[in-house]
């Protein structure tokens, strides 16, 4: 969807100016390998870019102010080759609007047994060196991710790629805008939430506009467009006969082609990236929108329904994240359980609304009543998702503070056909087992709206709430309820303690 490729980090190199010329023209001949190196790794999205060694107060605030200001400039990996007195960081650091990675490698793998020397020793200082500029941020509480090793290790490699993913989720959201057509679905409460707060904490605005609004311009669209795409439906979905072209209820899939033209149609025109709907509020629409967000979703948009801005604007971030990436990010909700002992499962799904880039094979197109909202029957697409490692991720407002919730979990194949079962569906077993996880899940206050994603990891989420700066609460492997119930405990006198 986004080509990472247009955004830069930056590698700045620190140093001062004590260790004289040729020092530093050492220092700097390996920062612009070692960014080159970075900048041409398969596994690095966004492109790295080589940046003048840093010695005093003035050039690191300079390259910081810079950093801010350019809009394709996402981050700054941070290094020192030497040592540089981190007091000349803290002007820089303060100004810093952008995610930092602390890369902390050498030059060399290998101590050179046989040769090395006080002067080795003098250029090759990152051990000490990146303690101080640690020492910094951390007293300063930034955020940042730190990364260890050499700079060839692949495991570097993924860890900068996380961090480089998360860096363009995080881009994505500032300025980015949101609109939600009609309000939150009436008396749910964690779909709804401060958006004030979050346009504050985000960068992401979110507004309303009232569902004659999208009508109006979904009227407008010709019977050619219609054609068109409902020519594509039938190319390239498994579309039921009475849906086809002459079958009986042909007219609901051209009722559908319209709704989705006219979103994206209204969705372009306001330069919005994602978008929410609600059953409840329909005026003047034949069908809640089904195949039209789920293919909107998988041309990059976010989305969720009941007026679930926060899990809309989620979707979004992860698909930019998940970018180029085998596998998808869709707009999920915990649907139903399987409390078989021996496998217990959850089955996710929503009424319609599960995003395309998740399905395995050809999805089929289908038309069903949908039991609320007393609009006319909604075309979807039904298909399975194939087994594997995914998490589900949730951000949750707990009224002083948003909390980003991530569930590590293991989808599985299907056992059996669900023939009657008219909803695009995924199965799977909540790490670090069903009741610990569910429990974990519900004790955090975790949403059932989510976005379940197949090519992203807590890593990257992790990576995104530092960048954010919201509470991060990871369920995995590891996950204990005494531990967790403690975390949550000691994280809400924190962040009474640190308000934004
Ligand atoms: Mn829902």
């Amino acid at each position: 969807m986004t080509d990472l490729k247009k955004f830069e980090v930056w590698f700045v190199t620190g140093s001062q100016d004590l260790y004289g010329e040729e020092t530093l023209k050492q220092v700097a001949a390996h920062s612009e390998e070692i960014a080159a190196f970075l900048n041409n790794a398969s596994q690095i999205p966004v492109r790295v870019v080589f940046k003048p060694t840093v010695k005093s107060t003035e050039e690191i605030f300079a390259i910081c102010q810079e950093a801010n200001v350019a809009p394709n400039v996402i981050g700054i990996i941070t290094w020192m080759h030497t040592f540089s007195p981190a007091k000349m960081w803290i002007t820089g650091l303060r100004a810093l609007q952008k995610p930092i990675a602390h890369l902390h490698t050498q030059y060399n793998r290998d101590i050179p047994w046989a040769t090395i020397d006080m002067d080795f020793m003098n250029l090759n200082q990152s051990a000490h060196g990146d303690r101080e500029t640690g020492f910094m941020m951390s007293r300063m509480k930034i955020n940042r991710k730190v990364v260890v090793g050499h700079w060839q290790d692949p495991e570097v490699l993924d860890q900068l790629n996380g961090w480089a993913r998360a860096a363009a989720g995080w881009n994505d959201w500032q300025g980015a805008r949101f609109v939600r057509f009609g309000d939150n679905m009436r008396y749910v409460a964690v779909t709804d939430g401060d958006k004030v707060e979050a346009e504050l904490k985000f960068g992401f605005s979110v507004n309303t506009h009232g569902i004659g609004d999208l009508v109006a311009v979904i009227n407008q669209i010709s019977d050619a467009e219609v054609d068109q795409l409902t020519a594509e439906y039938e190319a390239r979905y498994a579309v039921v006969d009475v849906l086809r072209k002459g079958g009986a209820r042909y007219s609901s899939l051209r009722d559908a082609a319209k709704i989705e033209l006219g979103l994206k149609a209204f969705l372009e025109a306001g330069n919005y990236k994602g978008f929410s709907d609600t059953f409840e509020d329909l005026h003047g629409m034949k069908q809640l929108p089904g195949i039209a967000a789920q293919r909107l979703m998988n041309q990059g948009y976010g989305f969720a329904g009941e007026g679930d801005w926060k899990t809309a604007a989620l979707v979004r971030a992860m698909k930019v994240m998940g970018s180029g990436l085998k596998g998808g990010n869709a707009f999920m909700e915990d649907y139903t359980y399987h409390f078989d002992p021996s496998n217990p499962l959850v089955l996710g799904s929503h009424m319609l609304e599960i995003c395309e880039s998740i399905a395995d094979g050809q999805a089929k197109c289908e038309i069903h009543p949908l039991g609320i909202g007393g609009k006319e029957d909604p075309v979807r697409l039904v298909f399975n998702v194939a087994a594997g490692p995914a998490i589900n991720a949730s951000m949750v407002d707990m009224g002083n503070r948003f909390r980003l919730i991530v569930n590590e979990v293991e989808a599985v194949a299907p056992e059996n056909d669900l023939p009657k079962l008219p909803v695009a569906r995924v199965l799977w077993k909540p790490y670090p087992d069903m009741k610990t996880g569910c429990a974990a899940w519900i004790l955090a206050g975790g949403a059932h709206h989510t976005c379940y994603s197949q090519n992203l990891t807590s890593e990257h989420m992790e990576a995104f709430s530092d960048m954010a700066g919201v509470e991060y609460v990871k369920i995995g492997k590891n996950t204990d309820l005494y531990s967790l119930k403690n975390e949550l405990r000691w994280s809400d006198v924190y962040y009474q303690i640190n308000k934004a």
